[in-house]
């Protein structure tokens, strides 16, 4: 058997298709763009990368992008003021603030002074209460794009075995809520997990956000099993080459051996996140001006 190959790739560009089809009709209705504010803290050059992609896809969706660089040495203080100012701002919608933060941060602080109406990341703990107790708020990109892949994989989810790998707050932990949500039997697995591969093994649905390279062989999974893969792994690179490979958490070449279905890294979970960051902007936008967003966003 050979596992259908899940295109986040292609699904991630008709969902900012239809992102930017429901700003422009925002923007009619609003006379002003929706507009998401990204601070990045200091120089790290991944994060300057993200930045700069998030800056382009958001303009790209008929949107505005606000841009606030600041220097590696920001005081807390400064940045509050600042995440306060874009709080204030009518023509912010959402507000992103770029982590990792420079050690001196508290994250958690900076997080909490972001208005949880604004929190398009939804890291908030609001939002992060919203979700526990079913109300509607702002749901982290990553599993919230993981689950759109899934649905539109296998419709219904009620009654499947669902095992998450990982308790992030940024991915194991809301994944598990939404997967919850969808009448699935979840399983949170972590590194003190007892014999995870057994625990993986009784799964309908995997999805692994781990961050360690091509753990998950095919000898881990049930016949058929839908694998969702989020850990993104840079290998060494090979010799005269000049950067490793991207991987995943899972073996996908041996996987797809045994899995029904499964997404490939790159070009699986990784484009979602983005999307589903301007979705969440362009949500955001129709509510701050009491406006009911477009169904199918
Ligand atoms: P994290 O380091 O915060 O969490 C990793 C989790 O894995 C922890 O909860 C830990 O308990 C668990 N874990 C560690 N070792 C384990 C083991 N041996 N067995 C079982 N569980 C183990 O990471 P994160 O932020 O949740 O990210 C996880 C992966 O997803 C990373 O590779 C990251 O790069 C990737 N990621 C991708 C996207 C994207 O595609 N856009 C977004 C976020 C994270």
């Amino acid at each position: 058997m050979t596992a259908t190959r899940i295109d986040g790739k292609a699904f991630a560009a008709r969902l900012r298709e239809r992102v930017g089809e429901a700003a422009l009709s925002f923007a009619q209705k609003a006379g002003r763009k929706p507009g998401l504010a990204v601070v990045l803290v200091g120089e790290d050059p991944a994060s300057q990368v993200y930045v700069r992609n998030k800056g382009k896809a958001t303009l790209a969706a008929n949107m505005e992008s606000f841009e606030h660089r600041l220097p590696a040495d920001t005081s807390e203080a400064d940045l509050l003021a600042l995440v306060e100012t874009l709080n204030a701002d009518p023509a912010v919608d959402g507000i992103l603030v770029q982590l990792p933060l420079p050690s001196h941060l508290d994250e958690q602080s900076v997080i909490a002074s972001i208005s949880p109406d604004k929190d398009v990341d939804g890291f908030h703990v609001i939002n992060a209460g919203r979700l526990s107790v079913g109300q509607s708020g702002f749901v982290p990109c990553t599993p919230l794009g993981c689950m759109m892949l899934l649905t539109d994989q296998l419709g219904d989810l009620s009654g499947l075995e669902a095992v998450v790998i990982g308790r992030s707050n940024i991915v194991g932990k809301p994944m598990a809520q939404l997967l919850l949500d969808a009448n699935a039997t979840v399983t949170i697995a972590h590194s003190r997990t007892r014999d995870l591969k057994s625990v993986v093994s009784r799964a309908d649905v995997v999805v692994a956000a781990v961050g360690r390279p091509e753990m998950i062989g095919k000898d881990w999974l049930k016949p058929g099993a839908t694998v969702i893969d989020v850990g993104i792994n840079r290998l060494p690179p090979e010799p005269g080459a000049g950067k490793g490979r991207l991987v995943g958490d899972v073996a996908f070449g041996e996987a797809s051996e045994v899995a029904g279905a499964i997404t490939p890294v790159p070009g699986g979970v990784g484009p979602m996140t983005i999307a589903v960051l301007l979705r969440n902007t362009a949500i955001a936008a129709h509510r701050n001006e009491g406006l009911d967003p477009p169904e199918g966003l």
